[in-house]
């Protein structure tokens, strides 16, 4: 079935942490992408994961960045997604694991968790359009309470 791509609006951020690799324990970078204007989704501040298609240009600007997030075949299904894969073991960290379970990073359930993440706009100007998860619920917890690149948060600036 043919299912055509997202389109993703700027701003785009990059909402990372650290954490260790569940194989071998390197201390790991984490990265995923917070895009609050889709324009399909009337709203709703997306959490992408498991990106099997976007622009060369912005996975290059991903990799400047975070050099260990990269297109990866999966261990389960032997499908490709851009991921995160440590820089020890070479081992890709699920998006599943780092998506969908509880204590899950990029799940938050409180704004206390959400502190723990780091956003950092991306240098986006134009739309692109990809192909991923798109994760619903929880990217307005994460766009008000992760800390900024320089260690302020959102909400107590406004407040
Ligand atoms: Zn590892």
């Amino acid at each position: 079935m043919y299912k055509p791509g997202t389109p993703i609006h700027p701003p785009l951020y990059l909402v990372h942490t650290r954490i260790p690799c569940e194989r071998c324990r390197t201390d790991m970078p984490v990265v995923a992408l917070l895009a609050p204007n889709v324009p399909s989704m009337k709203g709703e501040i997306i959490i992408l994961s498991e990106i099997r298609e976007m622009p060369h240009a912005v996975a290059q600007a991903i990799r400047q960045r975070f050099p260990n997030f990269r297109l990866t075949r999966t261990r389960v299904g032997g499908y490709r997604y851009y991921g995160n894969t440590c820089p020890g073991c070479s081992g890709l960290y699920d998006d599943f694991y780092l998506h969908c379970e509880p204590d899950a990073p990029f799940c938050p359930m409180t704004g206390e968790e959400a502190e723990r993440l780091t956003l950092e706009p991306m240098a986006l100007e134009e739309p692109f359009t990809v192909r991923a998860n798109l994760g619903m619920g929880i990217g307005d917890l994460i766009l008000y309470h992760a800390k900024r690149g320089d260690g302020t948060h959102a909400y107590r600036e406004q407040g």
